[in-house]
C-alpha cells in the first residue's frame, strides 16, 4: 500500500491519500485539489498530464 500526505507536499492539510498505485495516488491527489485546493490546482496542477502529477507526487509517497 502506498499513501501521500498532504501535509508532506507543503500544504497545511491534515488529508492522505492511500492507493495501491502511483496513479492512483495521483488520481486522488488531483481529485482532492480541485476541491481542497482550488487555487493551487488552478495555477498548478490544470494543466500538468497525469505523467507529470506523477513525478511531482512521487518524492512523498511512502510505502506501508
Ligand atoms: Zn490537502
Amino acid at each position: 500500500m502506498k499513501s501521500i500526505s498532504c501535509r508532506d507536499m507543503g500544504m497545511d492539510c491534515p488529508w492522505v491519500g492511500k492507493g495501491e498505485t502511483l496513479e492512483d495516488l495521483a488520481k486522488q491527489v488531483k481529485d482532492h485539489h480541485m476541491v481542497e485546493h482550488p487555487e493551487y490546482y488552478e495555477d498548478t496542477m490544470r494543466n500538468m498530464s497525469d505523467d507529470e502529477i506523477m513525478d511531482m507526487i512521487e518524492p512523498y509517497v511512502k510505502e506501508e
